[in-house]
């Protein structure tokens, strides 16, 4: 029998006091700094666009002793001894998967969004490069390829091509970037967005595609606030012979929750699908690969590939998450996000605030702050002085660089598990907009204007403190759970 939902609060609220004393009885600075935390998350008003706030149930499940098991290796082949739990585990994480996204294969190992990303460009290098190689040279396994033939391959591997979008038009540190290890193993080249309207334009990709024939070309966004045409993309890379790699950490919810439908649903058109499970999808931090049954054998090799030994807490905790968002409840919740990323884009626009593309039809939102003379680290800083946590984030072309930027990046997805709608995050708007038109730049020693500097008018924190406290009072975080 499955407990009613207010037994569910006081049992969560028994389950995590108990936890927080057995915690405190070695270390009761961690115990009050995980009690700080929530508190903090529940006083503030949280618009990461790459954060939300898990269930309970997916909380819970990460703190178990699941995490002092080894399982390196894959499911009824590892190379440890009792594994049998996590197998289970891992099954249900990738079955949930399977089903939810209707994927061929599903791969639940990877800790985070970058390992997938990681293993995926690794998976889809040994099933292009690799495999032919060894085929071609008649042998098997690579530990029977002469050493000449084995620098030839690995001089191979290390000189191929990947396509990927620019971090200042949206994309994401792993998909080319330079200082990024994307960026160092691949010759890579990066599209961008229109200059004029923000969108991609998918002829200038073709056309830089037809041109520098990537081996890998990679879809998928940070901080684009608009959704991505995946058919296109497919027969772009059709046309080059590319592998397409889509990495929908940041929509995966919008794509689970059946909002990202047809062509903007990534699964049925990529070759690979790479995501996180802690944003949008709302479960633990941690990584998920989708794959082709072409491509499911190389990323089953994940571990020895690029992974060690998998979280099997945080797998067990995937896959709670994953039946989460096979409910119906996820669905409208999904809904609810990119209905309330409008909601907050209209209410920019109507208060004269200038975004990027301008507006949005995904989960998030990207507030150009140059027309309030600030910076986006001024920004930022400004708006969690008042108690709003946001990021700040590059905009196209950015004048102001990657580290002082000139946009902030706001995302509905923690706000709306909270309950906000469409008049609080209008609400939102009218607050941040209270903010930054009340936030001037510091001045420099030799007089210039400061871009990380800035002084917010007397009075605004403390009355956009109070204004967002009625709101987040009415859609309190974690309903009835009670640490007193
Ligand atoms: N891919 C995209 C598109 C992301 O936005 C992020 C994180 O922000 C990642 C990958 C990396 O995820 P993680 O921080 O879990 O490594």
């Amino acid at each position: 029998m499955t407990a009613a939902p207010t037994d569910l609060a006081a049992l969560t609220s028994s389950a995590y006091k108990q936890a927080l004393e057995v915690i405190a009885s070695v270390e009761p600075r961690i115990a009050d700094a995980t009690r700080q935390e929530l508190a903090d998350q529940r006083a503030s008003l949280k618009l990461i666009a790459s954060e939300n706030y898990a269930s309970p149930a997916v909380l819970l499940t990460m703190g178990t002793w699941f995490s002092d098991k080894y399982a390196e290796g894959t499911v009824g082949h590892r190379f440890y001894a009792g594994c049998q739990n996590v197998d289970t585990v891992e099954t249900l994480a990738a079955e949930h998967a399977k089903e939810l996204f209707g994927a061929e294969y599903a791969y639940a190992q990877p800790h985070s969004g970058i390992d997938a990303n990681l293993t995926a460009y690794w998976a889809i290098l040994a099933q292009r490069v690799e495999g032919p190689w060894l085929e071609n040279a008649g042998v098997k396994n690579m530990n029977d390829l002469s050493d000449a033939d084995w620098e030839k391959l690995r001089h191979e591997l290390g000189n191929q091509r990947l396509l990927g979008m620019s971090l200042d038009s949206g994309g994401h540190l792993t998909h080319g970037f330079r200082p990024n290890i994307s960026g160092k193993m691949f010759h890579q080249q990066q599209y961008g967005t229109d200059p004029e309207t923000g969108l991609i334009d998918y002829d200038a990709l073709r056309a830089k595609a037809k041109e520098f024939k990537p081996l890998i070309l990679v879809a998928g966004y940070s901080a684009y606030p608009r959704r991505v045409n995946f058919a296109k993309m497919r027969e772009i890379a059709d046309e080059v012979g590319a592998t397409l790699m889509v990495d929908m950490a940041h929509f995966a919810g919008l794509v689970a929750g059946k909002v990202f439908q047809g062509e903007e649903n990534p699964v049925p058109y990529a070759d690979v699908v790479t995501t996180t499970t802690h944003k949008s999808l709302r479960g633990p931090r941690g990584g998920l690969i989708l794959a082709t049954k072409e491509y499911a054998g190389n990323v089953d090799r994940g571990c020895p590939m690029v992974l060690g030994g998998p979280l099997s807490h945080v797998m067990a905790a995937k896959a709670v998450a994953l039946a989460e968002a096979k409910t119906e409840a996820f669905q409208t919740y999904a809904q609810n996000v990119a209905d309330n990323a409008k909601s907050l884009a209209e209410g920019f626009l109507t208060r004269g605030a200038k975004l990027v593309t301008g507006g949005t039809d995904n989960h998030l939102v990207l507030l150009d702050v140059t027309s309030f003379g600030l910076t986006g680290r001024q920004a930022e800083q400004a708006l969690l002085d008042a108690g709003v946590v946001t990021n700040r984030n590059s905009v196209p072309a950015d004048p102001n660089g990657a580290w002082y930027t000139s946009g902030i990046r706001f995302g509905t997805p923690a706000l709306t598990t909270r309950g906000f709608g469409h008049d609080e995050f209008d609400n939102v708007a009218e607050l941040v907009v209270d903010v930054l038109s009340n936030t001037t730049p510091g001045v420099t020693k030799d007089g210039g204007a400061s871009k990380a500097t800035y002084k917010l008018a007397d009075g605004i924190a403390d009355k956009t403190r109070a204004a967002s406290a009625e709101m987040l009072d009415k859609h309190p975080l974690y309903p009835g759970l009670d640490l007193a």
